[in-house]
This record gives structure tokens, sequence and C-alpha cells, in this order.
């Protein structure tokens, strides 16, 4: 069994390495964002109660998110492990996480906050789950998705002011996690800024031997 958490600020990256990890070795991403931007499109209870923390770039409730990831971590799918995306992000969290599964390696991926800035107000999304940026990664055709046709759009929360918002709460609730997974010995840094390929590579050479056999 491999657990692994992404740890990183918005826009370093993580989602698409989670993604990559999944394909590679079979364990599901658990990507809470993605998890309460579906229940808002479904206007779900879930939903309307994590709009507007989400809307502002502030955190959902504590309660809410470990929730939703005790329930989805006990599904079968997780019996070889899994990747945590986007959660744990402040110390509550982490330590609801302590309570019901042990962690085996957690990637801190870091990118310099002025580029974290550029990424997201350049980053354009489809609910397929792909996403681009318009000065690296264009869409083959302006605002549609190269995958499934669909209407690219801009995340609210993706929107400058709010970038900076949601980088002040990483520093302030989810950097103190980077010393927390230390104290652990399970905390390994990667260097975000390098191309997509290398930091994978990175990635996977750093995953506990049990998980590459
Ligand atoms: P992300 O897609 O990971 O950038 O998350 C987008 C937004 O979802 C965050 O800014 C939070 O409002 C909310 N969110 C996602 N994961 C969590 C979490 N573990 N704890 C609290 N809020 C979260």
């Amino acid at each position: 069994m491999t657990n692994v958490i992404m740890l990183g600020p918005p826009g370093s990256g993580k989602g698409t390495q989670a993604e990559r990890l999944s394909h590679t070795y079979g364990w599901p991403q658990i990507s809470t964002g993605n998890i309460l931007r579906h229940a808002i499109e479904a206007k779900t209870e879930l939903g309307l109660k994590a709009k507007d923390a989400m809307d502002a770039g502030e955190l959902v409730s504590d309660e809410i998110v470990d929730g939703i990831v005790a329930e989805r971590i006990s599904h079968d799918d997780c019996i070889k492990g899994f990747i945590l995306d986007g959660f744990p992000r402040d110390l509550i969290q982490a330590k609801a996480l302590d309570e019901i599964r042990k962690i085996d390696v957690v990637f801190d991926i870091r990118v310099p906050e002025e580029e974290l800035v550029e990424r997201l107000s350049m980053r354009r999304v489809c609910d397929c789950g792909e996403t681009y940026h318009l000065k690296y990664n264009p869409p083959q055709k302006e605002g549609v998705c190269n995958s499934c046709g669909r209407k690219l759009y801009h995340r609210e929360d993706d929107k400058v002011e709010t970038i900076r918002h949601r980088l002040q709460v990483y520093h302030s609730q989810t950097e103190p996690l980077i010393h927390y997974y230390s104290g652990k010995g399970v905390l390994v840094d990667i260097d975000g800024t390098k191309h997509i390929d290398d930091v994978f590579k990175n990635i996977v050479s750093n995953l506990p031997d049990e998980a590459k056999q």
C-alpha cells in the first residue's frame, strides 16, 4: 500500500502530477477541490456550504473536508494506495488523517510566488479535468477543450485578487505541514519549476521502493 500526499501551493502543478501518478500506478487521485467543485455544480447541500468560501479563496471547514476524505478513502479502490491532492490543508486536517491512515510519502512541490500568480491567472480549465495555460499550453481552438469539446473557463478563484489571497492562506495554514511531515521523515522536496515530465520523473524516483515493484 502506498499512500501519497501532494503538497504545494495553488498552481504548483500538484493536480497534474497527481493525475499522472494515478494513471501510472492505478492509485486513485483524491482531489478535494474537484470534489467540492462538482458538488457546487450539482447544487448539492455540500456545494451550497462550500461555495462562498471557495469563491473567496478561503478554506472550506475542516469538518466538511475531513468527512469527504474519510469517506472517499474507505472505498475499495484505495486498498493499494491513494494520492491526496489538496488535502490536508492545515494541521487539524493532517491530524485527522493520521487517525485513519499512515502516510508513506509527501511531495512538496516548490514554485516561486510570481510564477504561481502567472500560471494561475493564465490557467483555463474544463469540467472534464483538463487544464490549459493560455501561453504555454493553449487549446487548439480558442476557448474549447481539446479532449471533450466543452467550453473552457477561468476559475473564479484564479482571478488575480483571489490568487493573492489563496497564497496567503497557503502560507499561514498549509505551509506548517512542511515542518509537520518533515518531522515524520516522509517529506520530499520537488522543484516544480522544471518541465512537467522532469517533475514527474523526480517524483517517481522518490516513491518508496515497494511502490515501484
Ligand atoms: P484546489 O482545487 O485544491 O485549488 O481547491 C480550491 C478551493 O477548494 C480551495 O481554495 C478551498 O476553498 C477549497 N478546498 C479544497 N481542498 C480543501 C481542503 N483540504 N480544506 C479546505 N478547503 C479546501
